[in-house]
């Protein structure tokens, strides 16, 4: 017996990445899962490489009509959705002063309507199931801003506020909603990037897209009282600011303890 036997699951962004990560831990797991997304050769080849309980469908994520074709494919198959993880995401550079309007919103449209339009689709799915989770992948990004990235981070923020809004519309439904906030991973999106990103972090390494998979294995399964809450995945990236302090000892003998002592 596995944990999500009779589950049924939908990952967008799910050929590749992180969303790739998923999928396979889910499916190992017992859930049915489809791998949503608009590689369609990597995305079938991972489906084959799961089996009969995984399935591929051309989804761009941006798309309303390709989201109301999906749920209904998807509710024929396996029944209705209870999982929901909205990963499906793009990054691009670009200043405020020097990005496009169009490059903006394409951004906006695949990172934000994309993940308001996997919501808005497939709740009612959810609420057919009795309950279920939907897990919306942010980043960092939502939590602080990142020069050369405004549209990107005014994305993700933006999940973390739909995050928070759905968990209350949904509660009610038995529906729990969560962000996850990875920093660095090591994925097809961060492949331009060298390891000096993360040389600051207290975890000074790149995250890999399986620990971001058991973080939604998590909230899946196990984080039944956690519902608009945000889970942060990041090496310690944005617990603040400098080197380690010296340890204790040295420090008293520079005579910097301020608590009063005898
Ligand atoms: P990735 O580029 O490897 O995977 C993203 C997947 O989304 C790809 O398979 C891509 O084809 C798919 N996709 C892109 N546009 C789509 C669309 N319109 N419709 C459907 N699918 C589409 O990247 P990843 O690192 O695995 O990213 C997964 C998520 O994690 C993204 O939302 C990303 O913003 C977020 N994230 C990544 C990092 C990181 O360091 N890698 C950090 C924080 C957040």
């Amino acid at each position: 017996m596995t944990r999500l036997d009779g589950a049924v699951a939908i990952i967008t962004g799910g050929a590749r990445g992180m969303g790739a990560a998923t999928a396979r831990l889910l499916a190992g797991e017992g859930a049915a899962v489809i791998v949503a997304d608009v590689l369609d050769a990597a995305g079938q080849a991972l489906a084959d490489e799961i089996g009969s309980r995984a399935q591929y469908l051309h989804l761009d994520v941006s798309d309303e009509g390709d989201w109301r074709r999906a749920a209904a494919a998807v509710e024929q198959r396996f029944g209705p959705v209870s999982i929901l993880v909205n990963n499906a995401g793009i990054l691009d550079f670009g200043t405020i002063e020097d990005q496009s309007l169009a490059a903006f919103r394409r951004v906006i449209d695949v990172n934000l309507q994309g993940c308001w339009l996997g919501m808005h689709t497939m709740a009612p799915q959810l609420r057919r199931t009795g309950g279920g989770v939907i897990v919306n992948i942010s980043s960092t990004a939502g939590l602080t801003g990142y020069a050369g990235l405004g549209a990107y981070v005014a994305s993700k923020w933006g999940i973390r506020g739909l995050t928070r809004t759905a968990a209350l519309e949904l509660g009610q439904a038995g529906i729990r909603v969560c962000s996850i906030h990875p920093g660095a991973v090591r994925t097809p999106m961060t492949a331009g990037m060298d390891e000096s990103t993360t040389a600051g972090q207290p975890i000074a390494r790149y995250g890999e897209p399986e620990e971001v998979a058991r973080l939604v294995l998590f909230l899946v399964t196990d984080a039944t009282y956690s519902t608009g809450s945000e889970f942060v995945l990041d090496g310690g990236a944005t617990a603040g600011f400098g080197p380690a302090l010296p340890a204790a000892d040295a420090m008293e003998e520079l005579d910097l303890v301020t608590c009063p002592r005898d």
